[in-house]
């Protein structure tokens, strides 16, 4: 029975790491006209509302996407651009941002004619309000497990494929089952991008997932980490990202970005990166 509800921890530190990266990467793959297919296999309910109770009761996009949005006007990278422009979209006028998108929807403002998206949501309220949400949008909603549903859709019929692995890890054995999905999603689509997400705990049990998917082998494995420099004593310390198969400058531009918001005036957190396996 899944209980975890994405709307508390909406635009959180974590989803600006994980939501800068698949705008980033899904920009830079679009620079090739050639169609994409887009998979999120946890995709939350899409579209979330941070001045509603359940945000407001955490507090988290305050010390997440509100810091970045009062630091728009210096953010000097041009890849900000695209969610900077879609946030100002969806909040006309406001100082502080309410509408926030979820990955689902953050895949489907970038999206053109020639790329789909396929949504995976298993938890019965959340996967009904995703589909509430894809009625005005080009988004096939599937209630399931977006871990079998990947398996199953692979290889694509487009020529490449971008994939967003997000789960709520809320049954420990997720970090297993995420890093053998993988590699076997890889052996259908080994051209596929996919971008894995996990938060790092106090716990440690996180560790298991970079290293599984480390020992993979699989050429071009990128790994990047935002921790926190006051973290709380328990829970969440830090946000993780896997990349397998970036497109190629990723890691010099992703860098920039984090570089410019992650400092004490905004998500007063580090950002590393690295290579798990390079080229
Ligand atoms: N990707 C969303 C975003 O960035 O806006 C947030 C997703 S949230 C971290 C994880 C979601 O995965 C939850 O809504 C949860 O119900 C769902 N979930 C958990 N296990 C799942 C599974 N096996 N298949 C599909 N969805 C699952």
């Amino acid at each position: 029975m899944l209980s975890y509800l994405h709307e508390f921890h909406a635009g959180n530190f974590a989803d600006v790491h994980k939501h800068a990266s698949l705008i980033l990467t899904l920009a830079m793959m679009q620079a090739k006209p050639s169609a994409i297919a887009g998979f999120d296999t946890h995709a939350g309910s899409a579209m979330y509302d941070l001045a509603g109770e359940r945000a407001k009761k955490t507090g988290e996009a305050e010390s997440g996407i509100q810091q970045v949005w009062k630091l728009r006007h210096r953010l000097q990278s041009s890849d900000w651009s695209p969610m900077l422009a879609e946030l100002a979209r969806l909040n006309p006028g406001e100082g502080q941002l309410s509408r926030y998108p979820g990955s689902s929807a953050w895949f489907d403002c970038l999206q053109r004619e020639q790329d789909s998206l396929t949504a995976f949501e298993l938890h019965s309220g959340e996967s009904s309000r995703l589909q509430d949400w894809a009625r005005g949008h080009r988004v096939t909603v599937q209630a399931g497990d977006g871990l079998e549903g990947l398996l199953r859709a692979l290889p694509p019929k487009a020529p490449r494929l971008l994939v967003l692995v997000d789960p709520s890890y809320e049954i420990k054995e997720d970090y297993q089952r995420v890093a053998k999905t993988l590699a076997q999603a890889w052996t259908r689509c080994r051209h596929g991008v996919f971008l894995v997400w996990y938060p790092m705990l106090t716990s440690g049990q996180h560790r298991v997932l970079p290293e599984q998917l480390g020992r993979l082998g699989i050429r071009k494995t990128w790994h990047s980490e935002l921790v926190l420099r006051q973290p709380p004593e328990r829970g969440m310390t830090g946000s993780g990202m896997v990349i397998i198969n970036p497109p190629w400058g990723f890691s010099d531009r992703f860098g920039a970005m984090m570089a410019e918001v992650s400092g004490d005036q905004g998500l007063n957190a580090d950002h590393k990166q690295t290579w798990l396996v390079p080229e």
